[in-house]
């Protein structure tokens, strides 16, 4: 098992680290910075520096409960002590992004059951997607939210990071809003929840900012028709 820093603080740029296998240019670590492929969210990419040689992460994926680094170029070394270090550009702008898409989903799903529900979303360095299913959708309904969610940015609400059991996460209203989430936090020990206090609160594996000033202004870029109530919303977030 691999420890996941970034689960605990995402703002770790750079850490030491040991390494402690080495397949084919596929390493595993103790203890890792880089957050894997997962949740609609990129890999990070970045470096790890190993007896004074660079080499780049170019893919981290997750396989059960260890995150494992492709790097891009040959290291015979299986094992010794690194140096990690992440792209934090493309990281932190993962992290807008993907608390952006929270504070649309509270948006959402707060008003009053008038809008519908969030079915997925994607996240890229410089833009992301929502997917709903609404029962009636237009682009005033899209500019609205926007701009009910861009005035829950400038209340700069802080955000936070909790650990607690299953039973106390599913106790929270609205906390996993399908069946198939309830079924999966009840399977877990220990489920962290991010909270934008005041906001929502949401099981979540990713990495986000700690309060919604940082995410800026969201622009709507576009909407799109995906079906009869399958809809989408693309976002822009102002470069920082
Ligand atoms: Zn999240």
């Amino acid at each position: 098992m691999t420890e996941k820093l970034y689960l605990q603080n995402s703002y770790i740029k750079e850490t030491r680290s040991t390494l402690i296998s080495n397949e084919d240019n596929l390493l595993e670590f103790n203890r890792t910075i880089f957050y894997p492929t997962g949740g609609g969210q990129p890999c990070d990419t970045g470096i790890i520096r190993i007896s004074g040689k660079s080499y780049n992460v170019i893919d981290v994926i997750k396989k059960g409960d260890t995150v494992l680094h492709m790097i891009g170029s040959q290291l015979d070394a299986s094992k010794g002590e690194v140096i990690q270090e992440i792209d934090w550009n493309r990281r932190y702008s993962h992290m807008r992004y993907h608390t952006a898409i929270h504070i649309i989903d509270a948006v959402v799903h707060h008003s009053a059951g008038k809008y519908g529900l969030i079915t997925g979303s994607q996240i890229y360095q410089d833009r992301a997607r929502v997917d709903f299913d609404f029962p009636e959708f237009s682009r005033e309904l899209a500019d609205r939210i926007i701009e009910d969610s861009n005035l829950v940015i400038a209340q700069k609400h802080p955000i936070l990071i909790k650990e607690m059991t299953s039973e106390e996460a599913l106790a929270i209203p609205d906390l996993a809003r399908t069946e198939p989430g309830r079924e999966l936090i009840r399977k877990l020990n220990i489920v962290r929840v991010i909270e934008i206090v005041g906001v929502d609160a949401q099981a979540d594996g990713g990495t986000h900012v700690n309060n919604t000033a940082e995410v800026g202004k969201i622009q709507l870029s576009g909407i799109e028709s995906k079906g009869r109530r399958n809809k989408r919303m693309n976002i822009l977030l102002d470069t920082q």
